[in-house]
C-alpha cells in the first residue's frame, strides 16, 4: 500500500486503539521509535517471559509450535500459561504478554498487533499484547493460510522481546512474501537477543520466578546495530504513544497487503 495510505490506517489503528485500549488518552509522541532498544528489566541476562494465551480455534497449538521454536535462542524462555484477559479487550498484565485472537474488523487492515507498554521511567518494557486478526485470518481470505498464521504469530511473538525487522529469511522480516514463507525465527535473531539482553538491569519488570534454565557462554555487551526496514512494500508501521500518565507505548502494526 502507498505510505499516505499506511498513514490514514495509522490513524484509523489509532482510533481503534483508544477504543479499546485502557489508555485514558493516547498523544503521538515527536520522537521517532528507537527500535532496537526495546527491552524488558531483569536481572539476569537469561530469563522466563509469561504469554497468557487467550486464544481458540488454531491458535493455541499455533502458539505452541512458535514458543518452541524462539525457545531455540539461548537468552529468553517463553512459557505459556493461562489467559489474563478476555480476548476481544487483550488488556495488558504486569510483567507478562498476552496474546489473543478475535475478529476485530477489517477497516484498518492489519492482521496482527504487538503493543509494548512501558514502565514509569520510559526505560523498559513492562508488559506486552499481542493480537491476531481473525477477520483475515478465519474469513474468506488469503490469509486464511496455515502460513500466515503461522509467520504472524512468530513475528508478533518475536516483537514482545523488543526485537525489530529485519531483511533475513527470518519470521521478523515484515514483507508481503515473507507472511507467506518465512515461518520460524533464525540463529541471528537468537544473537540480535542476546545483544539486546547482555546487559544486567537493577530491576525486573518480568513476572514469576527467574530460575536459570538455559546454559549461556557469555553475553556481550553492546547493542546490535538498529535493523534495516525492507526496501519495497511494507506491510507494517510503529507507532509511539504516551498515556495521560506519561507512559509509552509502542505498537507494530501488521497490516494485509494491497
Ligand atoms: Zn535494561
Ligand atoms: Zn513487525
Amino acid at each position: 500500500m502507498t505510505r499516505r495510505l499506511a498513514q490514514q490506517f495509522v490513524v484509523a489503528a489509532f482510533v481503534v486503539a483508544l477504543l479499546l485500549a485502557p489508555l485514558a488518552s493516547l498523544a503521538p509522541t515527536a520522537a521517532t521509535p528507537n527500535s532496537g532498544n526495546f527491552h524488558w528489566a531483569r536481572q539476569s541476562s537469561q530469563f522466563t517471559l509469561q504469554v497468557g494465551s487467550n486464544l481458540s480455534g488454531p491458535w493455541q497449538s499455533i502458539l505452541n509450535n512458535v514458543v518452541s521454536d524462539w525457545n531455540k535462542n539461548e537468552t529468553v524462555t517463553f512459557r505459556v500459561v493461562g489467559g489474563g484477559t478476555n480476548p476481544q479487550e487483550c488488556r495488558p498484565n504486569i510483567g507478562r504478554v498476552e496474546v489473543c485472537n478475535w475478529r476485530y474488523g477489517t477497516q484498518e487492515g492489519w492482521l496482527g498487533l504487538t503493543r509494548l507498554y512501558f514502565n514509569a521511567a520510559g526505560d523498559h518494557i513492562e508488559s506486552a499484547t499481542v493480537q491476531m486478526n481473525d477477520s483475515f485470518f478465519d474469513t474468506a481470505s488469503e490469509y486464511n493460510d496455515d502460513a500466515a498464521r503461522r509467520h504472524t504469530m512468530c513475528h508478533e511473538i518475536g516483537h514482545t522481546t523488543g526485537l525489530d525487522h529485519v531483511a533475513t529469511d527470518s519470521c521478523m522480516n515484515d514483507s508481503q512474501f515473507a507472511v507467506f514463507n518465512n515461518l520460524e525465527p533464525i540463529n541471528k535473531d537468537f544473537n540480535q537477543l542476546e545483544r539486546i539482553y547482555g546487559h544486567n538491569d537493577s530491576s525486573s519488570t518480568v513476572a514469576g520466578g527467574q530460575k536459570k534454565e538455559k546454559n549461556k557462554k557469555k553475553s556481550g555487551k553492546k547493542n546490535g546495530k538498529k535493523s534495516r526496514r525492507n526496501q519495497g512494500r511494507m506491510t507494517e508501521s510503529v507507532t509511539v504513544e504516551t498515556t495521560a500518565e506519561g507512559r509509552k507505548v509502542v505498537t507494530f502494526i501488521t497490516y494485509a497487503g494491497q
